[in-house]
């Protein structure tokens, strides 16, 4: 991996009147071992992270990443990030990221074990190449995910709402989407509703409607997918937050896995039944994704 840049950050309280941050800052090489062998993060993926996508330098949706970065900690009980010196970071790290496309990571970790503060880096590597997949699209299977759509109301530890370190179970659908001939994975509730995907939020167009499933705690608001609605609204296009039953995917005329880095990816496949893509509204929507967004 060619990383370009690391930050070390010394997290400042959520009361720190500070405006200046470079002091808590430490660039550390990217190449070489940073963490310590008690950390949290690592032993048990006991943090949270946020991935922004970067265009010629500039980081896209900031303040929604760092609002998440928020929500997170609390559905965590991690120290509340202090935005102003989160903020400031990404500012340094992203002058590192030159022409194209590169990724920026934000990590809180709950720090290592019995150590008093948590652990916190932000880091800057290129992108990988996602233009393909953008204009060719990904075959996705439905897989359950085992829990019923009424789960995080129930069991609010199981933190389906928070951007989490702990992505074993989303990396492992991913393997078994491949396994079954697919690209990605859509999850469904156990009782049939649509969520999101490992990575990726979902959206269908039904009827000329934009269609996401509502944000209820049982998984990520994305970004990627807030800003998509924001400029079908601009375009006078309707949108709807809504619970999805499976059945509606394939009365779908369009849909879409979107996140920060792939961007726009149409489904052209939902468990081996092909679905209709459109590519010219895809290229634009992709265009303006990649187009300075704050
Ligand atoms: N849902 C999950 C589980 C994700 O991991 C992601 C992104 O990584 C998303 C949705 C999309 O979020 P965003 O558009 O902010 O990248």
């Amino acid at each position: 991996m060619a990383w370009l840049y690391a930050l070390m950050i010394d997290p400042a309280a959520s009361d720190d009147v500070r405006t200046t941050f470079a002091d808590t800052f430490t660039a550390v090489d990217p190449s070489a071992p940073a963490l310590s062998v008690g950390e949290l993060s690592t032993q048990r993926g006991d943090g949270i992270f946020e991935s922004i996508g970067v265009v010629d330098g500039h980081p896209q949706e900031v303040e929604a990443h760092l609002e998440r970065l928020a929500h997170s900690a609390r559905l965590c009980d991690l120290p509340a990030p202090h935005l102003p010196q989160w903020r400031a970071a990404i500012a340094a790290v992203a002058a590192h990221c030159g022409a194209g496309e590169s990724v920026i990571k934000l990590i809180l970790s709950r720090g290592v074990e019995h150590g008093p503060t948590p652990t916190a880096w932000v880091t800057a590597a290129p992108a990988a190449d996602f233009a393909r997949v953008r204009a060719e699209g990904v075959r996705i299977v439905t897989l359950d995910r085992g829990l019923d759509s009424r789960a995080a109301i129930r069991a609010p530890w199981l933190l389906l709402g928070a951007k989490t370190l702990s992505y074993a179970v989303n990396m492992a659908a991913i393997r078994e989407a491949k396994r079954q001939g697919a690209d990605d994975a859509i999850f469904v509730s156990s009782d049939g509703i649509v969520l999101e995907a490992p990575t990726a939020s979902v959206i269908l167009r039904i009827g000329g409607t934009y269609v996401t499933p509502a944000p209820t705690g049982s998984i990520l608001h994305g970004t990627t997918q807030l800003s998509a609605f924001e400029w079908l609204e601009a375009q006078g296009l309707a949108t709807e937050y809504r619970e999805v039953p499976a059945s509606d995917l394939l009365r779908a005329d369009a849909a879409w896995l979107l996140s920060s880095v792939r961007l726009a990816a149409p489904i052209t496949a939902i468990d081996g039944t092909a679905l209709p893509v459109d590519p010219d509204f895809t290229g634009r929507l992709n265009a303006y994704l990649l187009s300075p967004r704050d």
